[in-house]
């Protein structure tokens, strides 16, 4: 099989589900058109859904364009129906309860089905397989475990490929690093950020790095730039996959980049996903970013119809990748909608700042926008730690391509390797006082 994007020495592909990975663009369309189909079935049993969408039925969807006519499902519409508005099947029995939780209001519960742990298994192991891991490798899983999806995603993943787990949670990084040397673990498992705090606290406690055996990462469940990629397979020594999805879908699963890096495959035969433009609702051109919707179509206890994720991508492709595989590919997800931020009268993405800070010669990874009333204006100051031993180190060429590039002049403060608390779990990048 010719793979474009692979190198010499690299895995060759693997498949957990061939047939289901590499079917046409038409079956997979008309696979799509049943499910929607089927999904419309099942949530006309419930009275939330019923006033949600107007009377809609199985009958009114015949092609993917009525389907795209349906309206759509919000954070909020999910938060208000809290616990189990929009939640189907309770009827034949849930067995787990996920948890999404905001910083306001409800959170988000998924309940699931017997069949929505099957078909969680089933798309992991998707995943584990389209990153080159194999029965033979020994997965350690950082995420935690608990109302997270993290963890248990991770988990029934490898048990479903047969591979070895050492199923270690959140925190406990030295422990981490401890058994990832002795257990000889080859795959790593984690929130994004997660392999930073490995890498410092490798440095903090002299821990050789390269005593270690990984050789691949799947990391997802918050944005992490391309700089930042580069970043952690250069110190950790491993090939990184972005796996995403969220607990709304269903937890991670919902798709992962595969070896020949051309965009994360979403498994369509399990979602279907758009791409709309943030304001207006109204579908974008493949190749222009915008938000993304995702639908499910086979998912049983809290099916979605038209959820609006509040992610920014773009699609990249529809046609087979150098895989092999047919799904559709999207861009890497490039931050939130309710992420940008406006100051001065300028509007900026974190990421755009964290592209610009960690190409700088001895600057660290940590780093924090604070944003302050001043007066009758607004003040920004950009912490940023230095590398440790780069004492000498300057920032205004930061400071210059912040201006050129982003129009910000903020002020930019460095700091020593540390100073900038880590918190548990993901990594809080803005810190908005005004
Ligand atoms: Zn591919």
């Amino acid at each position: 099989m010719d793979v474009a994007g692979l190198g010499q020495g690299d895995p060759f592909v693997t498949f957990w589900n061939a047939d289901a990975e590499t079917l046409p663009r038409e079956r997979l369309d008309a696979l799509a058109l049943a499910r929607m189909r089927a999904t419309l079935a099942r949530v006309g049993a419930n009275p939330a859904w019923r006033r949600h969408l107007g009377g809609v039925g199985p009958d009114d969807v015949e092609t993917l364009d009525d389907w795209h006519r349906l309206p759509f499902l919000t954070k909020d519409d999910l938060r208000d129906a809290y616990p189990f508005g929009f939640a189907c099947g309770a009827e034949s029995g849930y067995r787990r309860i996920h948890m999404s939780s905001g910083t306001t209001g409800n959170p988000i519960l998924n309940p699931y089905t017997q069949g929505d742990v099957e078909q969680w298994g089933e798309v992991m192991a998707r995943c584990y397989a389209a990153a080159g891991v194999t029965a033979a490798d020994v997965i350690q899983i950082t995420p935690s475990f608990g109302l997270f999806t993290g963890g248990f995603g991770f988990h029934y993943g490898a048990e479903r490929l047969g591979a070895m787990v050492v199923p270690v949670g959140a925190g406990r990084t030295l422990l981490q690093l401890k058994l990832m040397r002795d257990l000889r673990t080859t795959v790593l498992t984690a929130i994004a950020t997660y392999p930073l705090r490995i890498i410092e606290v490798a440095r903090e406690e002299r821990f050789d790095l390269r005593s270690l055996a990984l050789r691949v990462g799947l990391f997802g469940s918050e944005m992490w730039t391309d700089e930042l990629r580069a970043r952690i397979e250069r110190e950790l020594s491993l090939r990184t996959f972005d796996i995403i999805g969220m607990t709304e879908t269903g937890g991670p699963g919902l798709g992962i980049d595969c070896q020949a890096r051309a965009g994360i495959h979403v498994w369509e035969d399990h979602y279907h996903v758009e791409v709309v433009d943030p304001l207006t609702g109204a579908s974008v051109p493949d190749g222009r970013e915008g938000e993304l919707i995702v639908s499910t179509l086979t998912r049983e206890g809290l099916p979605l119809v038209r959820y609006r994720t509040r992610d920014l991508t773009s699609v990249v492709s529809r046609e087979r990748c150098g895989c092999g595989r047919t799904a559709l590919r999207i861009d890497r997800l490039r931050g939130r909608a309710d992420d940008m931020v406006v100051f001065k009268g300028v509007n900026f993405y974190p990421r755009q700042v964290e592209a610009i800070l960690l190409r700088q010669p001895g600057f660290g990874h940590e780093y924090q926008i604070v944003l302050d009333a001043d007066g009758g204006g607004e003040r920004m100051t950009i912490l940023v730690e230095r590398e440790p031993g780069q004492d000498a180190v300057s920032a205004a060429r930061a400071g210059r391509e912040l201006r050129d590039l982003l129009s910000l002049h903020p002020e930019i403060r460095l700091c020593a390797a540390g100073e900038i608390e880590r918190p548990q779990g993901k990594a809080v990048r803005v810190v908005d006082r005004r």
